[in-house]
């Protein structure tokens, strides 16, 4: 497994591997950019922003829906 945190001081990210074992005794993680233990575990989502709507029909750059047909040939 690997786990991923964020030092709460600098705002580096840290990557740690451990077994789900060690991490149920608790690791103990520093910030090797500044030496800080205070980190925060930073839990990935697979949800990403739906922000990208290139597919829409409405805006495709051929054969839009109108009275002009036939611009595909
Ligand atoms: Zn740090």
């Amino acid at each position: 497994m690997t786990y991923e945190y964020k030092c709460d001081e600098c705002g580096a990210g840290i990557e740690v591997r451990a077994s789900m074992a060690e991490k149920e005794r608790g690791l103990n993680v520093e910030c090797p950019a500044c030496g800080s233990a205070r980190l925060t575990q930073v839990f990935r989502t697979l949800n990403v922003i739906n922000g990208n709507r290139s597919s829409s029909p409405s805006s495709s750059p051929c054969c839009s829906p109108g009275p002009s047909t036939g611009c595909c040939g």
